[in-house]
């Protein structure tokens, strides 16, 4: 296990870098990437944030025209090393995957207690809240001084990963590091504006379909919500915009877990999002379908139809809840 020098000197160590995420990224993945990208060209170093198709369109405010690689299968190498960012696992960065295994150096940079440890240098760190936040470690190491154009993704990272500073990864040294960021001229409107008062009329149109089907099961202590395929399409709402989605089911008096269930984007398998209060570790709940995540939000793609998959992971869910739950209560 490396740590923010190791990940630093092996950066100052490179001329091409790849950086890449989750496809698609999120505000963690997209944040720390475009900070460390830029440092990296005030280094001398030619740096790509590699997105592996469109960025959310919440997102896409936060890179310069031109500067994030969008196309599905990579930007051309050569590279000597690439950056995998907020990726717990390979499969994570679909094609992208081969845009990395094409690397010399492969560098993971990772916050998920169910990181694979994938790559020739690992530096995972399960008690940071955001990727964003090593990242501003790496920079410290690389002796990059902070101003607006990297705190502002940054600031995205750590307010998006921890709920706008309001889950339990939140700490004291986050927020000095958000100060950190607000000190170097992050405008934290910017985030607001762009990332949670910017969904598009078709997008609610969608979240009201969606929840005008939400569940309860488990005795409440469980609460799901399935966007169909007919929903996006009578929306008109984009799909990627679909997992935001995510945290009404949770939001509901007295639920523990929250699910949404929707397409996944192949098409044909369907994503499972889970979120949970305080109690049930969903993280371990995903690994079992093959995903993956942190103990409070946590994601897995199941190789089934939507109704199919519902049924399924419910079916194992349910009972599980009820006893972890049942058991803490008691
Ligand atoms: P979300 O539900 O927002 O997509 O993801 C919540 C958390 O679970 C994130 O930390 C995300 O990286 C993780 N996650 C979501 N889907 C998957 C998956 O298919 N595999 C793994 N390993 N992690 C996932
Ligand atoms: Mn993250």
């Amino acid at each position: 296990m490396s740590g923010p020098a190791a990940v630093a000197r092996a950066l100052e160590g490179a001329r091409r870098v790849v950086i890449v995420s989750h496809v698609p990224p999120d505000g963690d993945g997209l944040g720390a990437g475009l900070a460390l990208a830029r440092a990296l060209g005030r280094l001398g170093r030619e740096a790509v944030f590699a997105a592996g198709g469109s960025l959310p369109p919440t997102l896409r405010s936060f890179a310069r025209p031109g500067e994030v690689d969008t196309s599905p299968g990579g930007p051309p190498g050569p590279f000597d090393l690439a950056l995998a960012l907020d990726c717990a696992d390979e499969a994570r960065l679909g094609a992208l995957a081969t845009t990395c295994r094409a690397v010399p150096l492969v560098v993971n940079l990772d916050h998920h207690e169910t990181n694979t440890r994938f790559g020739h240098l690992s530096w995972i760190d399960p008690a940071s809240p955001a990727v964003g936040e090593m990242a501003m470690r790496v920079l410290a190491e690389l002796g990059t001084p902070l101003d607006a154009d990297l705190a502002l993704p940054l600031l995205l990272a750590l307010v998006t990963d921890t709920g706008r500073f309001g889950y339990g990864n939140t700490t004291p040294a986050t927020l000095r590091a958000a100060a950190d960021l607000l000190d170097a001229g992050a405008d934290p409107q910017a985030v607001t504006d762009a990332v949670y008062r910017s969904a598009s009329a078709a997008w609610y149109r969608l979240l009201g379909l969606a929840l005008a089907g939400l569940e309860l099961a488990a005795g409440g202590l469980v609460s799901h919500v399935t966007v169909t395929p007919a929903m996006i399409e009578e929306s008109g709402a984009d799909p990627l915009c679909a997992s935001d989605v995510v945290d009404y089911p949770i939001s509901v008096e007295g639920v523990e877990v929250g699910v949404l269930f929707r397409p996944a984007s192949d098409g044909k398998a369907t994503k499972v999002s889970l979120r949970s209060r305080r109690i049930f570790p969903v993280h371990a709940f995903a690994a079992r379908f093959g995903g993956g995540g942190h103990p409070r939000a946590a994601g897995a793609t199941v190789d089934l139809p939507l109704a199919a998959a519902r049924e399924m992971v419910l079916a194992t869910l349910l009972p599980e809840v009820l006893a972890t739950c049942g058991a803490v209560m008691r």
